[in-house]
């Protein structure tokens, strides 16, 4: 189909000078009685050429798609289309329209597939120093809390701040590279200090872009956890056999149930108390960390990958059932801090997560597995009772 082919129109309303862009068969001249959608007047047919900023994309949209209808008003196209694969027009649709500034959402609503054309948002440049300052400061207090409150110990303290730092960078350099190898922009990692027992609440990037496809948005999620438990394993075994077990030595409430695992894989039993080498403790520490991360509630990393398999609508429900239930069901155990997990999903996710650019195409065969391997994590992490 060809541009030219679609009858565009512009619309002028006689009341509040309204105005939009149609597609419609009616002259220059005519009217259209209550039919503006702001003040409900008449509307007038003023136009037949459209401007720059509708025509181009509009051209290149119908060289991937059958458009039966849109609407466009300023800088803002919705159009009704159709196509044999929308999955690959669309991917073609992302590549040419990005270079030219135009961004393109997919969305079905009651069985009609819609494209949105907007403007391509502007992406500030963030500032590396603020990434600096604070894997420097995190690195202090995560040996402070180290020396301090656990080791009293130098080497030790040290041994345990490298090894959170590791294991966290390695987290969150597995978001950072899905992220470039799908195009979309994020920042370098934050580090999170803080004058806890473990000195970090852990580490964030900041998407900035948008996520062009379902597939991204399930590698973004995945790629941290996945990435940050691949390199704990390793780090927490070895902890563990340079650990020893002491009824009279530290007590932990739960242990993540891999960590159960290799504990039974080296003791031979899961001890009440041990004398803990600090690569073990912070890989304690990091497994729990996964576990949380996992959760598939709003935009955690698990949220990520649950919101790529499913709609915004079913993801929504799950987010807030999850934070309820989390919520309540951990009020009776302050020690463990189920509620506030809880109650951070409830503060935090009131809103749909946006999803990907093409919320419509099913996630391919590759992603469910990323996915289902995600989950396995999820419950390896899972925290056991223990003593
Ligand atoms: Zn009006
Ligand atoms: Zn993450």
């Amino acid at each position: 189909m060809e541009v030219n082919q679609l009858q565009i129109r512009k619309f002028e309303c006689s009341g509040c000078k309204y105005s939009d862009y149609r597609m419609s068969a009616r002259e220059i001249g005519e009217t259209l009685l209550n039919e503006c959608p702001r003040c409900g007047k008449s509307m007038e047919v003023t136009g037949a050429e459209p401007p720059g900023w509708l025509a181009k994309p509009l051209r290149l949209i119908t060289k991937h798609f059958e458009v039966t209808d849109f609407v466009a008003k300023d800088n803002r196209i919705e159009v009704e289309v159709s196509a044999r694969d929308p999955k690959r027009s669309f991917r073609t649709l992302l590549k040419v329209f990005r270079p030219r500034g135009y961004l393109p959402v997919m969305r079905e609503r009651m069985g009609e597939l819609k494209l949105v054309v907007l403007r391509y948002p502007k992406v500030r440049p963030s500032n590396v120093v603020i990434n600096i300052l604070l894997f420097c400061a995190t690195i202090l207090t995560t040996f402070a809390a180290g020396y301090f409150l656990i080791f009293g110990n130098i080497a030790k303290a040290a041994l345990f701040s490298c090894a959170i730092m590791l294991m966290l960078g390695t987290h969150e350099m597995g978001h950072k590279i899905a992220a470039w190898r799908n195009g979309v922009e994020s920042t370098l990692p934050y580090f999170i200090p803080a004058p806890n027992m473990l000195g970090t609440l852990g580490a964030v990037i900041n998407i900035k872009g948008p996520i062009p496809t379902k597939e991204a948005l399930v590698e973004l999620g995945v790629a941290g956890p996945l990435s940050g438990f691949a390199m704990a394993i390793p780090l927490t075994i070895l902890g563990l056999m340079l650990s020893r077990p002491d009824p009279t030595g530290l007590a932990l409430p739960m242990v993540p149930a891999i960590f159960a695992i290799m504990q039974v894989g080296i003791f031979g039993y899961i001890p009440s108390g041990m004398v803990l080498n600090p690569l073990a403790f912070a890989g304690w520490v990091v497994l729990l960390l996964t576990m949380f991360n996992l959760i598939p509630a709003g935009w955690f990393d698990g949220g990520h990958v649950a919101r790529g398999l499913m709609n915004r609508e079913r993801h929504y429900t799950l987010t807030r059932t999850l934070g309820f239930t989390l919520f309540l069901t951990g009020i009776p155990f302050p020690e463990f801090p189920l509620w506030f997990w809880g109650f951070l999903i409830i503060l935090l996710f009131r809103g749909y997560h946006p999803g990907a650019l093409d919320d419509v195409s099913e996630l391919s065969k590759r992603q469910k597995s990323l996915a289902a391997m995600a989950l396995v994590v999820f419950l390896l992490c899972l925290p056991v009772p223990v003593g």
